[in-house]
């Protein structure tokens, strides 16, 4: 799914809601009407006072038109009483037939006045999140679960600023401002952990991110240039997003078979990015002398020119776990 799609169907979710809100309404109101004709009365009358409220206030400013609100205005909340007092009547409760709107503060619209309301914001991290790549395994990995207890001296500290610097980097997240990061590291040293936490943290401030493994990625690129997108998944092909998102996230970088196709799209990808201002993490194993050698310098110039290094040093976490888990 891409990101507009992401967005229209979040659109989708929250209309769906302001129109279930609606038939539930309706449905209220035609059971009362049918056993309180008062309350039909008021209520018949009242869908025809409202809009003439609207159309009165328009024509503000034309003579006598002050008091003809005045008029409507105090027909209407006499209607409204007498409405309120018939459901009270019968046994209901007074707002009976009121709409209620899953979202008080947008009436499920989606929109507080031109600003997005936070309910179609979440709606929408929701499906970025669902998109984003990051799976059932790493649903526990953000920033509270991370444990600088598998670190010692140095490391530690090391590990801590980089905790810090990139809890910052997501709660300060700009999409067009925020720097790029290459986590360099040997395995098991937290480097998916941080990563998948930072994403999980930019995400729900309802930014769009791409988080995927290089293999995955490059592999994308191979549907796309082979043109086999029909015969798999269909976003499987889909490479726009690693451009279009507004964090994207390498995961891994040197585990997929390097050769001169991914390369290009490697530089490519990076080059985009950085013309667009957007920010990028990549995260690998392979340390300055092999990335050199491996992407050629115009990659890891850039890497090394654009990016912040972020260094992960320790000794492996899955190790430490292990060895802890059999000593027990
Ligand atoms: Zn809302």
């Amino acid at each position: 799914m891409s990101r507009s799609e992401c967005i229209r169907r979040a659109k989708e979710t929250v209309e769906s809601r302001r129109a279930e809100a609606v038939a539930r309404w309706e449905q209220r109101v035609a059971e009362v009407s049918s056993v309180c004709p008062e309350f039909a009365e008021a209520d018949r009358r009242l869908r025809v006072t409202g809009p003439k409220i609207i159309a009165a206030s328009l024509g503000k400013g034309t003579e006598g038109s002050g008091t003809a609100v005045e008029e409507i205005r105090r027909e209407y909340e006499e209607l409204s009483a007498k409405r309120r007092a018939a459901l009270k009547a019968n046994g209901y409760p007074e707002d009976w037939c009121d709409v209620k709107y899953s979202c008080a503060k947008c009436s499920d619209s989606g929109y507080v006045g031109i600003e997005i309301c936070d309910c179609l914001r979440r709606e929408i991290a929701k499906n970025f999140l669902a998109e984003s790549g990051l799976y059932e395994l790493t649903k526990k990995q953000t920033f509270e679960t991370f444990s600088l207890d598998y670190y010692e001296k140095d490391d530690r500290i090391r590990m801590k600023q980089n905790v810090e610097i990139l809890s910052r980097f997501a709660s300060e997240f700009r999409p067009d401002q925020s720097d790029s990061f290459l986590f360099l590291g040997a395995t098991g040293l937290g480097k998916t952990h941080l990563s998948s936490a930072a994403a999980r943290a930019v995400i729900a401030k309802g930014y769009y991110v791409v988080y995927e493994s290089a293999q995955d990625l490059f592999s994308s690129y191979e549907t796309r240039r082979f043109g086999q997108s029909s015969t798999v998944g269909e976003d499987e092909g889909d490479i726009d997003r690693f451009l279009d998102c507004d964090l994207l996230i390498v995961d891994d970088l040197g585990a997929e078979i390097t050769n001169k196709f991914t390369v290009s799209c490697l530089y490519n990808l990076i080059n985009a990015r950085l013309i667009r201002h957007k920010p990028t993490i990549i995260s690998t194993n392979l340390n300055a002398k092999e990335l050199r050698e491996r992407y050629a310098d115009r990659i890891a110039s850039r890497l090394f020119g654009e990016y912040s290094p972020l260094l992960f040093s320790g000794h492996d976490i899955r190790e430490q776990k292990l060895r802890r888990n059999t000593a027990k």
